[in-house]
Parts: structure tokens; sequence; C-alpha cells
């Protein structure tokens, strides 16, 4: 049986991937610190080759037993968390990888890192090709997550070209569905907690800047594929269906039969104009592309909503 360590495993992606790696037939560690991560995630998964601990891997991390591979998904990723915790988010990218690099070495496991559009920036190029350095602002409120995430980045490139340490590097674009935190502040958590409680939906500037969607069980996939190629180069995972947030946010107000309007509130700082992954080598290489429509994904987001809000 494999054994795979998720760091962030109690958090949205990474609670997936548990889930997945469970089904694959992997024995799963899920190392967790709880910052932005949540037990009800996981609290479902009754499976004896499961095990949580909780950890934050900025620190040293110990682990008993051999390990195959590692996701290495462990860091606030919502603008609202990074911007609420710089410090931890800054951490655990350089010394959390560093360590997680550690760990695998040791281990003989493969290491997959979860990476993201942000290392782009604002992107002059559109679509973003992998081969695209991006526009940073270093010093800007986000440059807490992409300087992380690029300096993560680069020591996972290191550890490949000069341990010879399996490495994978996802560049993970906007990706949505249940286990979002309702107050994680992202556009699609937003727009739904303040649909279905019947208030305006906040829309930041004019609603003009474009993301693309993609439904959390496709990027799970994809990053499977990735975990299980021989592919070391980063690849782009998303969906290339590009929409502007205005439309995103009349999209929500229709489906949830909402009784709120939309409101215009100032854009935050060097939020991205326009975002679209090209996945040309994700289809190349891993014969991946997403499967789930918008109305599908959505439908099935807003459900648990629903459940969740009902809740609490
Ligand atoms: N956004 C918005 N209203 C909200 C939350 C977000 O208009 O209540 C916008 C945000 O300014 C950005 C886009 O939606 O242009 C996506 O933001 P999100 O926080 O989901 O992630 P990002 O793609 O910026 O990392």
């Amino acid at each position: 049986m494999a054994r795979t360590l998720i760091t962030g495993g109690a958090g949205f992606v990474g609670s997936h991937l548990c889930d997945y790696m469970l089904a694959k037939g992997h024995e799963v560690v899920c190392m967790d610190n709880l910052i932005t991560g949540n037990l009800d995630n996981i609290a479902h998964i009754k499976s004896a080759a499961f095990a949580f601990v909780e950890h934050n891997v900025s620190n040293y991390i110990d682990l008993d037993g051999p390990l195959d591979y590692i996701l290495h998904f462990a860091s606030p990723a919502s603008p609202v968390d990074y911007l609420e915790h710089p410090i931890p988010t800054l951490k655990v990218g350089s010394l959390g990888t560093h360590n997680v690099l550690g760990l695998a070495k040791a281990k003989g496991a493969a290491m997959l890192l979860a990476s993201t559009s942000e290392i782009y920036g604002d992107p002059l190029v559109h679509p973003q090709p992998e081969s695209y350095w991006g526009n940073v602002n270093p010093v800007g409120p986000r440059g807490v997550y992409d300087e992380a995430k690029r300096f993560a980045e680069a020591i996972t490139m290191a550890y490949h070209r000069f341990h010879g340490l399996d490495a994978k590097i996802v560049r993970i674009f906007n990706t949505y569905g249940p286990r979002m935190r309702l107050n994680d502040g992202r556009a699609i958590p937003n727009f739904l907690r303040q649909a279905l409680e019947g208030e305006d939906l906040t829309v930041y500037g004019d609603g003009g800047q474009t993301r693309s969607f993609c439904y959390v069980s496709d990027l799970v996939e994809g990053v499977y594929r990735l975990l299980t190629s021989g592919e070391n180069y980063p690849v782009n995972l998303g969906n290339p269906v590009e929409m502007t947030i205005l439309e995103m946010a009349e999209k929500i107000l229709r489906d949830t039969q909402s009784s709120g309007k939309l409101v215009f509130a100032p854009i935050p700082e060097d939020d991205p104009k326009l975002r679209r992954p090209d996945i040309t080598r994700a289809k190349e290489i891993l014969q991946w592309e997403p499967k789930v429509k918008l109305d599908e994904g959505l439908k099935a987001t807003i459900d648990y909503f629903k459940k969740t809000m009902a809740l609490s």
C-alpha cells in the first residue's frame, strides 16, 4: 500500500485530495495546523488507512515510517486569508516547503508542490502559458503569497536538479466547490453567502476583471495525473472558460434566485485584470482537461453552502 502525506489536508482542496488518494488505495497522513483548514472537512473519513496530525509544516516535520508521495498543499490561499496571515503565508511557502522537501528527500518520496496562477501576478501575457515569467509586485499586499510560491517553485526545482528529487509543480488557477469556507473572502464564496442571505453582492471595481473557474473534482484528477507522471516542469491546471466577475455575480444571483442586487466596492490593490490558463501542456502530458460544466459545479457548491449555512 502506497503511503501519502498531504499537507494542508484539512483545507478545501487538501480534503478532497485525502478522499481521492484513499479511494486510490493509499494510506493517507493528513497534516494541517488548522490556520485556515477545518476538521469538519475530514470528519466524514472513517478509513483505518487515514491519520490526522496537527502540525505546522513551517516547523521541522517528524514523521515515522515510509512515505511514497507528498502532496504539499499547506498555505493560506485566499487573498483575504493571506492578507490576514502575511508572515505565516511567507513562512509556509519558504520554510514549510524546505521542510517538506527535506522530508521527501529523507524518505525517497515524490513531492508535488501546489503552486498557483498568482506566480504570473497581474499578467501581461494572456492566456498564461507555463513559459511566462509573470508580472509580480514583490512589495504589494499579494507579494506575501506570490513571492512565497515563487520561492517554493525555485527551491523545489533546486531539489529536483541538485538532489535528483522526483518533484512536480502544479500551478493551480481559481478553483471552487464544496468545502470552501463560507467566509474565506473569495469571489464565489462571498457571492454565494451574500446571495443566499439575501444581501447585496459586493463586486470589486467595475467587475470587468476576468477569472476562469475550475471545479474541484477536475483539479484533483489533474493533480493525481501529474503526481503519477514523469513530468518535473510546472504544469497549469485550471478551466480555460473565462468570464468577468460581473458575469459570475449575475449568474449567482440568477441561480440562487436571490433578492439581493449588485453593489460596487473598491478594487483591491494589484488585483489581476485578466486570468485564464493555457492548458496545452496538461492536455498533452496528462491527457487532462476539465469536464465539469459551470452550471453543474455551481449547483453542487450552492447545495453545500445551503447545507452548511443551515447548520451554522
Ligand atoms: N471579488 C469581488 N467581490 C468579492 C470577492 C472577490 O468582486 O466579494 C473579485 C476580486 O477582486 C477578483 C476576483 O473577484 O477580481 C477573484 O477574487 P478571489 O478573491 O476569488 O481570488 P483571486 O482570483 O483574486 O485570487
